[in-house]
């Protein structure tokens, strides 16, 4: 007899973008001529640039010979990449790494979903509320979250955003071993001061706690007063683990590859109470189940840190950023109000009051033909908001916003 993994069976099916397909799909039928705009997806729409496909064909030229030829890479990736890593986006900002701190993947969704490999499965997990659900579902595949009753799991420690608390999550009553923070976030677009950090650092560090810090959007941070990196906080190699990704900055969403930081000073302790580095754990579990980013995406990924990749991926980033302002002062103008999009390809809409988030998504579609995500689907604290990413054509944004301006709602 086999036996499945039964937490597999907790898991909640997640109706929000096959509801949001259903709802669009019937619209479409009744009104096949009206042109819907698409601001819900969180994928990037601008092409590779031409600093990365250069180094694609030249990689890809590379495989096709014999003398250049290259097959299993280091399971950690290759020196080349992880020496620009460190340089352009730690060293630059006072902060030293090691090469072996460095684990290059194929996008931070795997590292994040993996990273449970090496903690126990008694460790309590806290999230922020709204959340980018990997965090949840991941938890709830190896056991760690309990029983999923009205709306919430039993053993996850929700730590809520809301306009009240400027969406700055509160420091916990109860004490998480694990908590996961991602900044700027996915889907608020909101940020955290580095004021604001130190004290999750130094709470961690106070307590004994892990910080996952997901930093995925850190290229589109536009204030001096916000970390790029959670190890620009003094203290922090001891209590976090970065995750990085190439996806939202320079469109390798379709390519795949991000990083991920452990620094060796970070411990945690067996049950037995012996402190243990989780670096070595990292690194054995990569070694055992996972064998390296492909060549040609690692050197596409060196390329974005070459003069001309930094300065095409500037652009990009600009180009989304600039969408995100549209949208920001269109809302506004609009009377709505608006969160995020400054340091964030996201926006986060609240809407009008006594209106909640799939009753304004409705209204979007059927008034302004214009499809965003609802807060709701993010987690509990995020009903009353809707979600409108920066990432669609320029043109298609601004008339987007004009349709929006124009609404009387
Ligand atoms: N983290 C956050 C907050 C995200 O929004 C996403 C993707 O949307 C990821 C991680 C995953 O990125 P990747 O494409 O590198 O797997």
């Amino acid at each position: 007899m086999v036996y499945i993994n039964d937490h597999f069976l907790q898991l909640q099916t997640s109706y929000l973008f096959s509801d949001i397909n259903r709802k669009v799909t019937a619209f479409r039928k009744e009104n096949p001529d009206a042109r819907i705009i698409r601001m819900g997806i969180g994928d990037v729409s601008r092409p590779l640039t031409p600093a990365v496909i250069t180094a694609l064909h030249q990689a890809v030229e590379e495989m096709g010979n014999a003398d250049t030829f290259r097959g299993y890479g280091p399971e950690q990736g290759y020196e080349f990449l992880i020496e620009r890593i460190i340089q352009h986006d730690y060293k630059s900002r006072g902060i030293e790494l090691d090469l072996d701190e460095v684990f290059v993947n194929d996008g931070a969704k795997s590292d994040l979903g993996n990273i449970g490999d090496i903690l126990s499965q008694n460790n309590r997990v806290a999230i922020t509320d709204p959340v980018y659900p990997v965090y949840i579902d991941t938890n709830v595949m190896s056991g760690r979250s309990g029983t999923f009753c009205d709306g919430q799991w039993s053993d996850i420690i929700y730590l809520p955003c809301e306009r009240d608390n400027h969406f700055v999550p509160k420091l916990p009553d109860v004490c998480p071993d694990v908590i996961y923070l991602c900044y700027p976030n996915n889907p608020t677009g909101t940020t955290l001061t580095r004021t604001e950090l130190k004290q999750w650092v130094d709470y961690a560090r106070n307590h004994g706690s892990l910080i996952l810090f997901d930093s995925a959007y850190e290229a589109y941070i536009t204030e001096s007063e916000v970390p790029h990196s959670i190890y620009e906080i003094q203290g922090a190699k001891e209590v976090a683990i970065e995750f990085r990704s190439f996806s939202k900055t320079a469109g390798f969403t379709g390519l795949r590859c991000g990083y991920t930081v452990i620094p060796k000073a970070l411990k945690a302790r067996t049950k037995g109470g012996q402190e243990v580095a989780l670096n070595p754990l990292w690194n054995r579990r990569q070694c055992t189940k996972f064998n390296g980013t492909p060549y040609i995406v690692q050197r596409a990924a060196e390329a974005v840190y070459s003069e001309q990749g930094e300065k095409e991926t500037l652009e990009t980033i600009k180009y989304y950023l600039t969408n995100a302002s549209i949208v920001r002062k269109g809302l506004e103008e609009a009377g709505l109000e608006a969160y995020g999009g400054v340091n964030a390809p996201y926006i986060w809409l609240k809407t009008p009051e006594g209106m909640d988030s799939w009753k304004m998504f409705d209204r979007l579609l059927h008034e302004c033909h214009i499809v965003c995500t609802p807060g709701v689907g993010f987690g509990p604290s995020g009903e009353g908001f809707l979600r409108l990413t920066a990432f669609g054509r320029r043109e298609d944004t601004e008339e987007a916003i004009e349709r929006i301006v124009r609404w009387n709602i």
